[in-house]
């Protein structure tokens, strides 16, 4: 509620403002007020003595033959002494003098305020004299052009004046203006709005005024009233209580009297200042917020923040623009949403260029570390074949030494050759560029080359390597790359262990395939390490900790190798306590693996520690 109250008077502010900018250009209009002032009261005696001061005023008046003479005094009692009879006599013959008079009645409380009837001579109209009902700040903007209650209605005073003026006989109704003469008042019927308001066009020059002590004073002056639409009332400030703020400024009350003025000065003008509908600003809402969008879309960095402020300013310059065609917008619906939709396309257009940046930032880090896994792993045998074939030519060797030397640069260049061809094979396998070898081989023969390679790594450590018979079963694949991951999996079980553990190997047949587990006592991982393991280039804080050196690739080409051969793995495991890699393959000449039982999107069953 506070929000949508301070949104309202924001709006407001901003109506007043553009008011101030836009004043209306000023015309000759048919009003005339004839204003009970200060200088009245002082020569003709106080507020005690406002029927006398009518009744001369009136007299005059009708000397001067206006067109209409509005009443803007609620006559509402009568006198009761005699007196005051006799007063209030003298009045009702003066209202009489006049022709075309409208008497001003109130709506309070659904309760009409009229005059006494004594006032009322026949044929007169009544018009309203309530001013802006909806403003919650004191500023009048608006009149209601109609009120209502129960059965009865009447019309403003003013309407009336320029009704009859424009000597109309009726007031045409439609539910979206009303109609007088061939005048069309833009003042629109609604359930939220019944009473037709219509916001007044103040012009910065009073309508041309004449105070009563003057008109009675000079009755030359009552020629000046030839014609014109005279409202009459009091227009001393310090007396009337009747201190009006307009959006012209709070520096310049004006008195009630002068409001009815401006009110049939707008109807006489013609120009009216009318609200954007509710369609039309939810339309400009979402075309701004669409724009903020498409602005952040499509452009980026200066240019984009650029755009935006265009549209920032388009938002603050596009009521104004409206209000010197007679629109009145809303400011803060649609400055807020091009605030919020620019800052919030921007802040998503930050985050998504920051994304991309870290994107390839890790991209770069990953080709870093490709490069350093091929130089670290590779490192090895190129130092034994370098340091071999140094001794070779530098020293004079006996045959054996010579030969056991040769045989070391063969052996070893043929790992590097098998390393950097399994390094290619899985990338090409992952590229989908090459078909898998469909060789069959056993799973004894293949754990037990790994066994060999590793043995020197698990004795420098004193880790005892246990294989678990019978290691059963064959394979059907490339038997390169899987030894590659067996081997793999073995190295890290050693590596990540401390001295003095077991690490062991076993292959059980299992509904048509084969679960080869690998198990360790090491230094285990938690749940969230265990989610990543397989990513490229990850390894856990406990392993870099460890001293151990890696790339944090073995375990991403691993998966890859076992998803290829139609395989997957699975791991448990307990910091501190150890791990257990557990890869399950179809096995080869196995008629049929049962279906459900292992698929490739399956994790195998859980492996006890
Ligand atoms: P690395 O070259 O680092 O060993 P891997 O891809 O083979 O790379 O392994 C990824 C990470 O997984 C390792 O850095 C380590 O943190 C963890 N890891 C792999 N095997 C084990 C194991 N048996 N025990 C504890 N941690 C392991």
């Amino acid at each position: 509620m506070i929000v949508g109250y301070l949104g309202t008077q924001i709006d407001n502010d901003a109506y007043d403002l553009l008011f101030r900018l836009n004043p209306p250009a000023p015309v000759k209009t048919q009003a005339v007020v004839v204003g009970i002032d200060d200088a009245t009261f002082s020569a003709m005696g106080g507020t005690r003595r406002m029927r006398p001061i009518l009744t001369q005023a009136l007299l005059r008046i009708a000397e001067g033959q206006p067109k209409v003479v509005a009443i803007d005094i609620l006559l509402h009692d009568q006198g009761r002494d005699p007196s005051s009879i006799a007063e209030d006599d003298a009045l009702a013959t003066a209202i009489r003098k006049n022709r075309n008079v409208i008497m001003p009645t109130n709506l309070d409380d659904d309760r009409w305020e009229d005059p006494a009837p004594i006032f009322v001579p026949s044929g007169a109209v009544l018009g309203h004299i309530k001013a802006d009902i909806g403003s919650r700040d004191g500023v009048m903007r608006e009149i209601p052009l109609s009120r209502a209650s129960g059965r009865r209605r009447c019309w403003a005073m003013a309407l009336e004046a320029f009704r009859i003026a424009r000597g109309a006989r009726d007031i045409v109704e439609s539910p979206a203006d009303i109609e007088i003469g061939n005048r069309r008042i833009p003042a629109r019927y609604d359930q939220e709005r019944p009473d037709r308001p219509l916001r007044i066009w103040y012009s910065s020059d009073p309508v041309p005024r004449i105070s009563v002590v003057d008109l009675v004073g000079k009755p030359e002056l009552a020629a000046q009233l030839k014609d014109k639409v005279v409202f009459l009332g009091v227009t001393s400030l310090s007396s009337s209580g009747d201190r009006i703020t307009t959006p012209i400024g709070p520096g310049h009350p004006i008195p009630g009297v002068e409001v009815h003025g401006q009110a049939f000065e707008t109807l006489e003008r013609g120009k009216f200042l009318t609200d954007a509908s509710d369609s039309a600003v939810l339309g400009v809402c979402v075309l701004v917020a669409i724009l903020a969008g498409l602005i952040f879309h499509r452009l980026a960095g200066w240019p984009a923040y650029l755009a935006g402020a265009a549209l920032l300013a388009a938002a603050l310059i596009a009521p104004f623009l409206l209000f010197r065609n007679g629109i009145v917008f809303p400011y803060l619906g649609p400055l807020l949403t091009a605030w919020l939709t620019v800052a919030g396309a921007a802040t998503y257009q930050s985050l998504v260029v920051r994304r991309q940046l870290r994107k390839s930032e890790v991209e770069r880090a990953r080709y870093r570390q490709a490069i350093h896994f091929v130089t670290h792993e590779m490192r090895s045998p190129l130092t034994a074949i370098q340091g071999s074939s140094e001794m070779m030519g530098r020293y004079n060797l006996n045959e054996d030494k010579r030969k056991q030397m040769a045989a070391m640069i063969n052996s070893e260049s043929k790992r590097l050759a098998r390393m950097i061809q399994t390094f290619l094979d899985v990338e090409r396998l992952a590229d989908g560029q090459m078909e898998l070898k469909r060789d069959p081989f056993s799973v004894q023969n293949l754990t037990q080359t790994c066994l060999e390679r590793v043995r020197p790594l698990a004795e420098r450590k004193n880790i005892n390597m246990i294989a678990a018979e019978p290691l059963e079963g064959d394979l059907l694949g490339d038997r390169e790359l899987m030894e590659y991951a067996v081997y793999n999996l073995l190295t890290n079980a050693v590596k990540y262990s401390s001295a003095g553990t077991e690490v062991s190997i076993s292959c059980h047949p299992d509904s048509g395939f084969l679960r080869l587990s690998i198990k360790d006592q090491g230094m285990g991982m938690d749940a969230h390490e265990l989610k990543q393991i397989f990513t490229r280039f990850y390894r856990t804080k406990r392993a870099e900790a460890s001293g151990e050196s890696g790339t944090g690739i073995g375990l991403s080409i691993v998966d890859q190798i076992v998803k290829h051969h139609g395989g997957r793995i699975g791991v448990t495991s307990t910091p501190g306590k150890g791990s257990c890699f557990t890869v399950l393959l179809p096995a080869h000449g196995a008629t049929n693996p049962i279906p459900g039982q292992y698929t490739r999107n399956k994790e195998p069953r859980a492996v006890e520690k």
